[in-house]
């Protein structure tokens, strides 16, 4: 391998989009990914859906992240023909303590800057969504669903028209700053090691134990990583909702909503499974929970309508019962080694923030 200007770690959308955007600054780009494919971790197992920004403190790199990424990230499918339908979201309250708390979104919804937001009634609601049962809902018109792999194969397109390009079955071994130049070792079946300008960590669950085999990196700047199983459960029936319909969030995520694709297929999740160990299988009992849970929403939900579909792992940086943490975004002022930039915790809402994440590395790395 000759000497490339930046080597980006991971191919998933989020390393994609920096690939693509540092070769549209200019630079000679190289993606090494571990597997076969683009997108083969959270980013091919997750709910699909641009979110809008509601949720985050205002401040927070995912409040700005996710509302300035799903305004580029509606341009970018507008103007690259990726499939995506901007539905609308219903974010629902059952019972009054339920009221509470969306009227506290709504509160950080506005605060955030996103558009549109408004309260209904139930019966708003249900003129909406007629199998819905709500007291009221927060209706998001700016929340929608993509087609994440049309848009990775975008951003993959783009980025091999200014030059970059991606090596697959290329694991990344092991990062030394050398005499002002990076040196990465990687195996694979052409394991070998070249040398960069600038390297970005965007190796998502892999980040963590990339950055402690970087050479000198500090122990203590390299986060804890909690991993958070979200399952999902597709439904064996007709669709009877047009829009993403969510209830109030709970610990370590939004809560078993609707999510809907692109032909208007109905599945349910992604729940909170804290687990120690990688692991993608989805357990059939955990439906009992979700009945449960979407009946608050959706009484007529009929029995044996949930089959075990896929699940994700959210790469997180806290655990249960603690304040969720933002992501993290760490450049050399964070660790003092030259254009290194760690993304660390880079869980929802990253699909939607790829683009503007992508923004912020190119400014650490360019000058
Ligand atoms: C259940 C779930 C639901 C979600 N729902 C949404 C949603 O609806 N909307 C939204 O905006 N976001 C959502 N997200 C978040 C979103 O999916 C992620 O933030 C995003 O996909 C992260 O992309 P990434 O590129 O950082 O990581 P990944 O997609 O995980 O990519 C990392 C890549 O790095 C590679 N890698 C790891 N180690 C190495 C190494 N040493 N060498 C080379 N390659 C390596 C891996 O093989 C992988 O391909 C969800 C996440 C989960 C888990």
């Amino acid at each position: 391998m000759e000497a490339v200007d930046c080597v980006v770690v991971g191919a998933g959308v989020v390393g994609i989009a920096v690939a693509r955007a540092l070769a549209g600054a200019g630079r000679e780009v190289l993606v090494l990914e571990a597997a076969e494919g683009i997108g083969t971790g959270a980013s091919s197992r997750n709910s699909e859906v641009i979110h809008a920004g509601i949720y985050y403190p205002t401040g927070s790199l995912r409040a700005r992240h996710s509302t300035r990424g799903r305004r580029l990230l509606y341009a970018f499918c507008a103007s690259h023909g990726v499939a995506h339908n901007k539905c609308g979201k219903l974010i629902v309250a059952t019972d009054r303590a339920e009221l509470a708390k969306v009227e506290t979104l709504l509160a950080q919804g506005l605060k955030n800057g996103v558009e549109g937001l408004e309260m209904i009634g139930g019966n708003a609601a249900r003129a909406l969504e007629a199998e819905l049962s709500c007291i009221c809902a927060l209706s998001s018109p700016e929340s929608g669903i993509v087609d994440s792999h049309g848009y990775m194969r975008a951003l993959w397109g783009e980025l091999e028209d200014n030059g970059g390009s991606i090596a697959f079955e290329t694991p990344v071994e092991r990062l030394a700053y050398v005499s002002g130049q990076w040196r990465v070792a990687f195996g694979g079946r052409d394991a070998g090691s070249a040398t960069f300008d600038a390297v970005v960590n965007s190796a998502g669950l892999g980040a963590q134990a990339l950055a402690r085999r970087i050479d000198g990196y500090p122990a203590a700047k390299v986060p804890p990583l909690v991993l958070a199983k979200g399952n999902y459960f597709a439904f064996a029936g007709r669709p009877v909702f047009s829009r993403l319909i969510y209830p109030t969030p709970v610990d370590g995520g939004l809560g078993v909503h609707v999510t809907l694709d692109l032909a208007g297929r109905m599945r349910f999740g992604p729940d909170v499974e804290w687990i120690d160990h990688e692991s993608y299988t989805v357990d059939p009992r955990r439906a009992d929970s979700f009945y449960q849970r979407i009946r608050a929403y959706w009484p007529g939900l009929p029995d044996g309508s949930l089959v075990p579909d896929y699940c994700g792992i959210r790469p997180k940086l806290t655990g249960p019962g603690q304040t969720a943490a933002d992501f993290m975004i760490a450049a050399e002022p964070a660790h003092g080694m030259p254009r290194l930039v760690n993304l660390f915790g880079i869980e929802s809402p990253g699909l939607t923030s790829s683009l503007s994440l992508a923004e912020d590395v190119v400014d650490y790395l360019v000058a």
